[in-house]
């Protein structure tokens, strides 16, 4: 047994040679090439589970869930159909993935926008099983907390009082399974919010999946250029404007 990492190894090598279509550049998306797509593991409709074709990260099985053959199209935009069908696929391999037994941890997370860390424009997400690496104990049980916005249906939607990064994130709880379509419904409400209704320069957001002692987190962050206090010294910050955000929440969404 090779005992736990800190840092995951990067491929500079396979990094290189990545493309980029997260900004009109000219690239085609290789996501828009389907017949021309390789690895496919699972497939529902226009829903597919991928081998990541550069697996820049070492020890781990990198995968990527192409939300839509729509290029265009973005999850705060589906129809409730589509978004549920989504979030229930990339749920179920999530967890697949955790059951297997092969991981340590496996993480499950989203980009979109060009200042949230991805390279590529086409709706999707990753799954990525950590080989020797437990994510896990990173996450202080805080920074998933918060003050509580509503509670409806098995699902509990919070403003993070101690966020992770900061300055505002948001943290939803889903108390099982059968509540899952409603948690993807919050989580649609989250990145709208983030990138229509939040500040008008945002056009970036993350979320990411936590299962942590049995309990699935999302964490939902928009994202403009990271803090030099946080990268330089690991103080996440507090927006002063968290009431205002449970209000706007709240009043634009009926929450
Ligand atoms: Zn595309």
């Amino acid at each position: 047994m090779t005992s736990s990492q800190s840092h995951l190894i990067f491929d500079t090598m396979i990094g290189g040679t990545k493309p980029v279509t997260v900004v009109d550049n000219g690239h085609k998306c290789p996501f828009c090439c389907r017949e021309k797509l390789e690895g496919v593991i699972a497939e529902d409709g226009p829903i597919l589970l991928i081998a990541n074709k550069y697996p820049v990260l070492q020890d781990t099985v990198q995968t990527v869930l192409i939300e839509t053959d729509d290029c265009a199209a973005e999850l705060s935009l589906y129809s409730k159909e589509h978004l549920h069908r989504v979030i229930r696929f990339g749920t179920e391999k999530w967890l697949d993935m955790i059951a297997s037994g092969e991981f340590e941890s496996v993480l499950f997370f989203k980009n979109h926008g060009p200042s949230s860390g991805g390279s590529i424009r086409h709706p999707h997400m990753q799954i990525v099983g950590l080989r020797h690496l437990d994510y896990t104990v990173n996450i202080p049980p805080a920074s998933l907390e918060g003050i509580v916005i509503s509670r409806d249906g098995g699902v509990e939607l919070a403003v993070a009082d101690k966020p992770l990064v900061g300055f505002t994130e948001l943290n939803l709880k889903l108390a099982d399974l059968g509540q899952l379509d409603r948690f993807a419904d919050y989580l649609q409400i989250c990145a709208h919010y983030f990138l229509h209704h939040f500040n008008r320069h945002c056009n970036s957001y993350n979320i990411f999946f936590y299962y942590i002692g049995g309990q699935i987190t999302a964490k939902v962050m928009p994202r403009f250029v990271t803090s030099p206090i946080y990268i330089g010294y690991a103080i996440p910050q507090l927006s002063t404007r968290i009431p205002d955000v449970a209000a706007d929440l709240k009043r634009i969404y009926g929450l």
